[in-house]
Order: structure tokens, then sequence, then C-alpha cells
């Protein structure tokens, strides 16, 4: 059963009451769930059932026991949350939400990089297509890269992709060598280290919070480095009292409902605009919500072999982060390296 929602955004017009009033009714009537992530808009983030970041979502989904998942976010969470839990339709509000992460990796370019370094073991970040997925060995989130990479015996080298900002970050972290894929966030690389130096200065008591998607320069004037669920958890439990936050805008919805009388101020980027924004998660509406759950579309489908492959790299990660040792040693224990590709022309 969905948890209960605390509705706390009001609607700012008669249509948008309207609108929330029959996503909900539509919710029961086809007996949905909507899952949201943190960059969505926060009216959509408090009308969802389940909100989080892609780790918390992906394990979520694969536990919707609902008819329909509907899926406020971006193409590669609705495309995981199929691959989790393929008996449920899953709806996403916007077949054009994706992310630049993803398309910075086409799976027939990812495919040549895994050839050229069979010897590597691929840890990929779960901002990627099924068909990046299906040819990686382990999955990973912001939230889990580092356990996994420490569980990972650190003789067998690592390629990262497609985030080389988040690898850098981790190959730092745990030492290990890693050959990074090139790819960015076009929202997280975009921040100004100047103008957060000058919110510094105009707050010199707050703290300055980053997601590891950053650049190393903003990164290494940060206070605190990490995933958005930990940037949460962070806010709640710091004693500080005021923060400049370094990711996607959307974030700071929940850091005021969650840490109230406490300050959040959006790092900004160099473009001139005071927040950054990922204009891919913003092409979901309210209005679009509703009407993909009046239409039951767009759907999203994943041929079921393609479904399979991608499958247990997500699992691993699940079971990597989630599970003893002996899971961690059954999940190294089946990864065949050197890499072979073993569905030659079928992506
Ligand atoms: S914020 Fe960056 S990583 Fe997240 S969906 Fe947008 S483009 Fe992709």
């Amino acid at each position: 059963m969905p948890e209960q929602t605390a509705y706390t955004s009001a609607p700012q017009s008669m249509d948008e009451l309207a609108l929330v009033r029959e996503i909900l009714r539509l919710k029961e009537e086809m007996n949905a769930v909507i899952l949201a992530h943190y960059y969505q808009d926060s009216i959509i983030q408090d009308i969802a059932d389940i909100r989080g970041d892609s780790y918390e979502l992906s394990r979520r989904a694969r536990e919707v026991d609902a008819d329909v998942i509907v899926f406020a976010g971006v193409h590669f969470m609705a495309e995981t949350a199929k691959i989790l839990n393929p008996g449920k339709t899953v709806l996403l509000p916007d077949l054009n939400a994706g992310c630049s992460l993803a398309e910075s990796a086409p799976a027939h370019l990812f495919r040549r990089f895994r050839a050229m370094h069979p010897d590597h073991l691929a840890v990929t970040y779960i901002n990627c297509t099924a068909e990046v997925k299906a040819l990686s060995d382990i999955i990973c989130t912001s939230s889990s890269a580092e356990a996994i990479l420490e569980k990972i015996p650190a003789d067998i080298p690592i390629l990262f992709s497609p985030d080389k900002n988040l690898g850098a970050y981790v190959r730092n972290k745990t030492g290990r060598q890693m050959l990074l894929w090139q790819g960015v966030c076009t929202v997280h690389e975009q921040f100004s280290e100047q103008r957060i130096q000058e919110l510094r200065e105009t707050w010199p008591d707050a703290e300055m919070i980053a997601h590891p998607e950053c650049e190393g320069a903003v990164l290494r004037s940060a206070d605190f480095i990490g995933s958005t669920s930990a940037m949460l958890r962070y806010v709640e439990e710091s004693p500080t009292r005021r923060f400049i936050v370094a990711t996607e805008a959307g974030i700071l919805h929940q850091m005021r409902k969650r840490a109230p009388g406490k300050e959040f101020h959006a790092a900004p980027p160099n473009n001139g605009c005071a927040c950054n924004v990922c204009d891919y998660m913003k092409v979901n509406t309210l209005e679009k919500l509703y009407l993909c759950m009046r239409d039951r579309g767009p759907e999203i489908i994943v041929p079921e072999d393609l479904r399979l492959r991608a499958l247990r790299p997500i699992e691993r990660m699940l079971e990597m982060t989630q599970g003893d040792k002996e899971a961690v040693h059954r999940v190294l224990g089946e990864i065949a390296l050197p890499y072979h590709d073993s569905v030659e022309g079928s992506i």
C-alpha cells in the first residue's frame, strides 16, 4: 500500500487544485502509486506517495504492489522501475524527460569502451540507458558508488561511466585505479565557484554542501559532499542553521520541510540565474502528470531480453549495498573477466 502523503504545497490556482483532485481520484481508480524524484516541482513532490533520489526510488519501485507506477522523474529512472518491477504498468508524464549523462553514453560507444578494456570491471552510474546497464557489471548511484567500489578487490581495474565528476570524486576517496567516461551532468557542472564564494562572504556562518556530480573545484570548497539523500540527512542533523546548497534546486523544498527554521540558499550557476534547475526534470508538469494518468501513457516498455540483461547489474548494486559478506562474494564471483560481449550485434 502507498504510504500516507503529507500534502503541503498549496495549489496556486483553481486549475492546479482541480488537477490535484483529478490526480488523486485517478490514483485510486487505477490503483497507482506516484513516485517522485527530489528534483521535481514541489507540488509534484508533495502529491507523490514516495519521494527519493535514484537509489531510494529504485529500491522502492521494486517493492510496489499497486498495478501502476506513475514515475515523476526522468526516463532512465522510469525505465529502471520497469526493469525492476516488470509486472507493473510504468507511466512517465513526458518521454522527453531525458538526462545529459544518459545521453553522453550511447550504447554503441560504451560497448566499444568495454571492448577496449576487457580486463576492467564496469561500474556504471544508474544515470544511463537500459542498453548501457545491460553492458555493465554493476550499477551504482551516488549514494552507493563508494561502498560498492570498496567491496571490489583492489587489484581489479574499474571502468566508471558516465559521470566523470562522480568518478573522479570516488576515485580520490577510494584510491582505486579507474578509467572514467567523460560525461557530465549539465546542471551540476554549471555551479560558479566565484558566485558561491560571494554567498559565503555574505553568510560566513553558512555551510556549503555539494553533490558529487559537481566539478572538483566546487567539491574542494564544500563543507559536506553527499548524494541527495545524504545531503537531506545532513541538514536535518547538523547544528548549523544556514546552508548553501550545490545541487538541483528542487531539493530545497524537501530541506525546508525536513529542517524547518533553517535557511537554505541555492548555489548559483555561472549563467546569471539565481539557482540551478534541471530542464529535463522540469518538462514534467502537474498537467502532464494528470494527462499521463488519464490517458495511461506514455508508458515505458522494455523488451524482455534487454530487461533481463539490464536487471542483473542493478540487482548486484542492491545486493552489494544491502546484502551480507556472502552476498558480496556471490556477486563478485559471477562477474567474468576478461569481459566477453555475449550479445554481439543485438544492441
Ligand atoms: S540533474 Fe543532471 S543527472 Fe540529474 S537528470 Fe538532470 S541532467 Fe541528469
